[in-house]
């Protein structure tokens, strides 16, 4: 898995630019005294100063991860790789420990109750043949007997590794952390939100605390 940061728009003195135009004003230099205006803007829902901001990032994650961030839609825009189109560099994604299911929710898991027998067949192989020797051994020999990409991927499991690029504001990227650093979200999930989080944090520094904190 992977998040790297592409490009970026903005640093909080846009935010607070785009703030004071109300008023006519502007300023050359972010002082001390913006970080009350930026807190107030954050805890007073006022998002639009935020929207002026970007990042755009370039993630690798399993398509079980993908499929919970791409939820993810206001203030954002996502473009990923498509196995219609590309039938080669097949990866999937290796978990170092399978976690029990979650005793008090329907979703989730315990990270404290580990399932050791599985953790034992995932170091001897035998979980990682079933995904290499069974789909995707099959799926070769289905584009080798001539099945279209867009059909031949339906055996390929949701831990096959995706690839997308994802652009978006800074009011909607800590939108996703709040929601996705949380304890709540899929430990997997929340591996690439914290990644997202630590880049937003050094563009933005001042904006992310007080966003992060709504
Ligand atoms: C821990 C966790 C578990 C989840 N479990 C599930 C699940 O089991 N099944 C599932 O389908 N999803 C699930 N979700 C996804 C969740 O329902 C949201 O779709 C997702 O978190 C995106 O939320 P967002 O606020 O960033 O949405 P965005 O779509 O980016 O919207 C941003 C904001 O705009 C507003 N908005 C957007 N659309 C509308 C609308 N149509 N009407 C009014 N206001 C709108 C809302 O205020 C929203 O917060 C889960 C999310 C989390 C964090």
């Amino acid at each position: 898995m992977f998040v790297k940061l592409i490009d970026s728009m903005g640093t909080d003195l846009s935010v607070v630019n785009a703030a004071r135009v109300s008023f006519g004003k502007r300023k050359e230099e972010f002082t001390e005294g913006d970080k009350f205006l930026i807190k107030y803007l954050a805890e007073h829902g006022h998002w639009s100063p935020f929207a002026h901001c970007s990042a755009q990032f370039h993630i690798k994650a399993p398509v079980f991860v993908a499929r919970q961030l791409v939820k993810h839609q206001v203030g954002l825009s996502w473009n990923e790789i498509s196995r219609r189109y590309v039938d080669t560099d097949v990866e999937f994604y290796e978990v170092d420990k399978w976690r029990g299911r979650a005793k008090d929710k329907k979703q989730g898991s315990d990270e404290e109750n580990i399932i050791e027998w599985v953790n034992r067949s995932q170091r001897t192989g035998a979980l990682k043949n079933a995904v290499e020797n069974i789909a995707l051994k099959n799926y070769n020999m289905m584009l080798e007997a001539g099945v279209a990409p867009e059909q031949a991927r339906m055996i390929l499991p949701q831990s096959m590794m995706t690839e997308w690029y994802w652009s978006g504001t800074l009011y909607a990227f800590a939108r996703v952390c709040n929601l996705r650093c949380a304890s709540d979200a899929q430990y997997e999930t929340r591996i690439v939100a914290n990644l997202i989080n630590k880049e937003c944090s050094k563009l933005f520094p001042i904006s992310w605390t007080e966003l992060r904190n709504t």
